[in-house]
């Protein structure tokens, strides 16, 4: 979002008459100078532009932006009367001329965004030119095409209206402490991890991997599984040789990540085709996936 001055015009002047007003639009202007925001800002805040009866809520260039007036209250702006729907009813926006002009459209078309999201209304309907107000060529650079057309400045509007929207809030997973030697399973999406820690099992979840369950509960004592990394799918063995040959090859150990014991088995599938591994102690499970395509590569771990 684009940063905000607050510096207002002093109350009670000319440029500042303080009628109050509910805006339902927002006009843009271009300075017409080659000034720059903050000399506007300087100018009409204490260098004597509060004296006359032209004013603005905003100007903005590629760096700076100055808000001179609250959105409550009434600019001079749109030369359409004291009663003018554009003087009364809309948000004035002066667009500096100076520096980087297409970032300070750019920007200028995030403000306006920003305003209509409060104030309600889309770029289509609720954004005017000074030139709709009166006979004026105002916003000179745009409606010359400069740094780009009105229309695709409308766009830019509805475009920033889009991206500003909140992402849709996700529930964040609390994953319920288990017994001692639960493992628990998370999915990424492309790889399975079993961890017997609470707190990283909820590490990963607050990352966004999936909570899928208790795998089984491993024994207190056995002989150890390791939990080896390839730098993109994790494996667990039991087998030292395997371990040794996959460190060999680039693997890297992960250490002890629990222990094997037991007479039931735990089925280690491989997908062939993303490479994942995959540990369950469900024969329902190893059923459906060895019927998905998945490789059974054994029973070595036990439970
Ligand atoms: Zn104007």
């Amino acid at each position: 979002m684009v940063e905000i001055t607050k510096s207002y015009i002093p109350a009670g002047t000319p440029a500042r008459p303080g009628y109050p007003m509910d805006p339902t639009g927002v006009t843009i202007h271009n300075t017409g100078s080659s000034a720059s925001a903050k000399n506007h800002m300087l100018y009409m805040t204490q260098n004597g532009g509060f004296n006359s009866t032209t004013s603005y809520h905003f100007v903005i260039d590629d760096i700076n932006c100055f808000q001179l007036l609250p959105i409550t209250e009434n600019a001079w702006h749109a030369g359409d009367g004291a009663l003018g729907a554009g003087n009364r009813k809309t948000i004035a926006i002066e667009v500096c001329e100076c520096g980087d002009i297409k970032k300070a459209h750019d920007r200028a078309a995030e403000l306006t965004a920003y305003l209509l999201k409060q104030i309600g209304g889309s770029a289509q309907h609720n954004v005017f030119q000074h030139a709709q107000w009166m006979a004026k060529d105002c916003p000179r650079l745009l409606r010359s095409g400069r740094p780009y057309s009105w229309s695709t400045f409308l766009d830019k509007v509805t475009q920033f209206m889009k991206a500003d929207a909140p992402a849709p809030k996700k529930e964040p997973v609390k994953i319920p402490e288990a017994a001692a030697g639960s493992v628990y399973r998370m999915y990424s999406g492309a790889d399975h991890l079993y961890t017997q820690s609470h707190k990283e099992a909820q590490y990963l979840a607050d990352l966004g991997w999936k909570y899928e369950g208790i795998g089984w509960v491993a024994p207190a004592d056995g002989a150890p599984v390791w939990r080896l990394y390839s730098g993109k799918t994790h494996l667990f063995t039991a087998d030292p040789v395997e371990k040794k040959r996959l460190l060999s090859i680039g693997w890297k150990d992960e250490g002890q990540a629990f222990v094997s014991g037991g007479s039931r088995p735990i089925y280690r599938m491989y997908n062939p085709y993303s490479g994942e591994h995959l540990l369950t102690a469900s024969l329902k499970e190893h059923d459906a996936a060895t019927k998905a395509g998945w490789y059974c590569e054994g029973q070595e771990i036990k439970y």
